[in-house]
C-alpha cells in the first residue's frame, strides 16, 4: 500500500505549515509519480524532536504498517517530518528494508533498498537535527516549556507587542474513521494580532519620543519598574527599544530581507506617520542616548539654571548631609525635593489654566495623511513600473531610466517628511489636557519622569537662588526659586 505521512510544523519563520497543505501536496505528488494513495496519516505535535516523547499516535500507526511488511510506497514533504532524531531513523531503517521515501523537495525518492537511499536519508535527518541543535542552543529549554505551557506556537523569538493565544486548530478526526478536519481547543500566538498590554507601553514609549523624551530616560524607568521584556527576562536597553518602534512590522508591514512586501500583514500598533517620525530621530546621531549612569533622576537636574552664574549653567543633583541637593560646583545649594516639590505645584497650576491650549499639539488641518500615503504608494509602483519597463527594453537610456527615478525618490523623501511630521506630539498632551488642578495634578503624577522633565523645559526657565547667609538649609520657595514662562507672560508663582 501507498501512504501519506503528515505531521504538523512551524518553519523558521513562524508560518505554520498545516497537514492539510501538506496533504494537498503530496496528492499532488502522487499524482505525478503515479501512485495511488490507500491511507493518509496525520500527527499533529510541534515537533518531531522530543527525546522520549510518545505522543504521535501517527507515526506508531505507521511504524505498525511497516512491522506488518504492507507499506510500498511512502510520500512525506520532506524527511525531517518523519524524523529529526537520527537514532530514531537508526529504529525505523530495520522496519522498512524495501521502503521506497518520496518527498516534495527536490531530492530523489529515497529508496530504503540501496544502501545509497539509507545514506541519503540519514543526511537529510542528520541535517534537520542539527538545525534543531542550533535552535536549541539558543532558545534551549525555555522555549519547550513554553510550548509546553502553550504560550509558543511558531519559531523564533515573539516580537515584543504581538502574539495573541488563540484557542482553535484543526485536526484530524480520527474517531470518525475518516480524515474531516474538526476545530480543537489548542492554544498557540497568533503573531499578526497584537497585545493591550504591549501596545500601549509601545505606543507611550512613541509618544514620549517624539515629544522630546530621551530614550535613556524611557529605558531607565523601564528597568526601574522592572517590566518585562518578551522573553520575560532580561533587561530594557535603547536597542532593543529603538529596534522595536522602527521595524516596520509595528506599522503593519511584513518584510523579507529589508524590504516591505506586504502592508497590513500585522495589526498596526504605531501609525506609519509615527514610525517614519521615530525612524528620522534615531537616524540623527544627536540622539544617541548618554551613558546609563548618568541617566537624571530628578525633575530638574540638568536643566534648572545656577542663579549665581547666571550665564546659563545648570545645576546637578548631589548628595549633601545624606539629602540630596542641587549644586553647582559648590554653590547654589538647595533642597532637591523641596525645589522639586514647589516647581512641580507651579507647573500643575500653570497647566490647569485655560490659555494653555496654545501649547498643546496643534490640530494641522492642511496636511491630507490619506491622500498622502495614497500617492506615496502610487509613486511606489511607478518606480517598480519603470524598473519592468527597463528590464524590458522599453526604456533603453540608463539617463531616462535615473531622472524618472530620482524624481520619484525625491517625492517620496518630502511625503515621508511631512507625514512624519505630522506625528510630532507635545509633552503636555495627556497631561495639561486633563482639566482642573487635581486632574492635572494626577495626572502630572502618573507621567514618567522624562515626559515631566520635557513639560518643565517647554513651559518655563526656572533658576536657582544661593541660600543667603546664615540661614542655610531654610527654604523660601519666593526667594529660592525664580520661574520665568516661556510663553512671555511675567511671573515667578
Ligand atoms: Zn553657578
Amino acid at each position: 500500500m501507498n501512504v501519506i505521512y503528515c505531521r504538523l510544523s512551524s518553519d523558521r519563520t513562524g508560518a505554520r505549515v498545516g497537514v492539510d497543505t501538506q496533504e494537498k501536496n503530496l496528492r499532488r505528488l502522487a499524482a505525478k509519480d503515479g501512485l495511488s494513495i490507500d491511507e493518509v496519516i496525520a500527527d499533529d505535535d510541534l515537533s518531531a524532536y522530543r527525546p522520549g516523547r510518545k505522543d504521535r499516535p501517527g507515526y506508531l500507526r505507521l511504524l505498525s504498517l511497516l512491522k506488518a511488511g504492507k507499506v510500498k510506497h511512502l510520500l512525506v514533504v520532506h524527511p525531517d517530518r518523519l524524523h529529526r532524531d537520527p537514532a530514531e531513523l537508526e529504529s525505523f531503517l530495520p522496519l522498512a528494508p524495501r521502503l521506497r521515501v518520496h518527498t516534495t523537495m527536490a531530492a530523489p525518492v529515497y529508496d530504503l533498498a540501496t544502501s545509497w537511499g539509507k545514506h541519503a536519508l540519514r543526511a537529510a535527518t542528520n541535517d534537520a537535527n542539527l538545525e534543531t541543535a542550533h535552535k536549541g542552543d539558543r532558545v534551549g529549554d525555555a522555549r519547550e516549556r513554553q510550548a509546553e505551557e502553550g504560550v509558543f506556537g511558531g519559531g523564533g523569538r515573539r516580537p515584543y507587542g504581538y502574539g495573541v493565544e488563540v484557542m482553535e486548530r484543526r485536526t484530524w478526526d480520527r474517531e470518525a474513521g475518516e480524515y474531516r478536519m474538526l476545530p480543537v481547543a489548542v492554544p498557540y500566538l497568533d503573531m499578526a494580532r497584537s497585545r493591550p498590554d504591549e501596545a500601549a507601553l509601545i505606543q507611550s514609549w512613541a509618544r514620549q519620543l517624539l515629544s522630546g523624551v530621551s530614550m535613556c530616560q524611557i529605558v531607565a524607568d523601564l528597568n526601574r519598574r522592572g517590566v518585562p521584556t518578551s522573553t520575560g527576562n532580561g533587561r530594557w536597553t535603547a536597542r532593543t527599544v529603538q529596534q522595536i518602534i522602527t521595524n516596520p512590522r509595528i506599522s503593519g508591514h511584513s518584510t523579507r530581507h529589508g524590504e516591505i512586501v506586504k502592508a497590513g500583514a500585522y495589526d498596526a500598533i504605531l501609525t506609519e506617520e509615527q514610525r517614519l517620525a521615530l525612524n528620522d530621530r534615531f537616524t540623527d546621531p544627536a540622539h544617541r542616548c548618554s551613558p546609563p549612569g548618568s541617566v537624571p533622576r530628578w525633575l530638574g537636574s540638568g536643566i534648572y539654571r545656577c542663579g549665581i552664574c547666571d550665564d546659563g549653567d545648570t545645576t546637578k543633583v548631589r548628595r549633601c548631609n545624606g539629602r540630596p541637593v542641587y549644586h553647582h560646583g559648590g554653590h547654589c545649594v538647595r533642597s532637591a525635593a523641596e525645589v522639586d516639590g514647589f516647581v512641580t505645584s507651579v507647573l500643575v497650576a500653570r497647566m490647569a489654566r485655560a490659555d494653555i491650549a496654545e501649547f498643546l499639539t496643534p490640530d494641522r488641518p492642511g496636511v491630507d495623511t490619506a491622500s498622502l500615503r495614497d500617492e506615496k504608494l502610487t509613486l511606489l509602483a511607478r518606480r517598480d513600473a519603470l524598473g519592468v519597463a527597463f528590464a524590458k527594453g522599453e526604456i533603453t537610456s540608463t539617463r531616462q531610466l535615473a531622472a524618472g527615478t530620482g524624481y520619484i525618490d525625491a517625492r517620496i523623501t518630502a511625503i515621508d517628511a511631512e507625514l512624519a511630521a505630522t506625528a510630532a506630539v507635545s509633552p503636555l498632551d495627556g497631561v495639561a489636557d486633563s482639566g482642573d488642578v487635581a486632574a492635572v495634578g494626577k495626572a502630572w503624577s502618573a507621567a514618567p519622569l522624562g515626559q515631566q522633565r520635557e513639560i518643565l523645559r517647554l513651559l518655563a526657565t526656572v533658576t536657582l537662588t544661593a541660600p543667603p547667609q546664615g540661614r542655610y538649609g531654610v527654604f523660601e520657595p519666593l526667594e529660592a526659586v525664580i520661574i520665568e514662562w516661556r510663553d512671555g507672560g511675567d511671573s515667578d508663582a
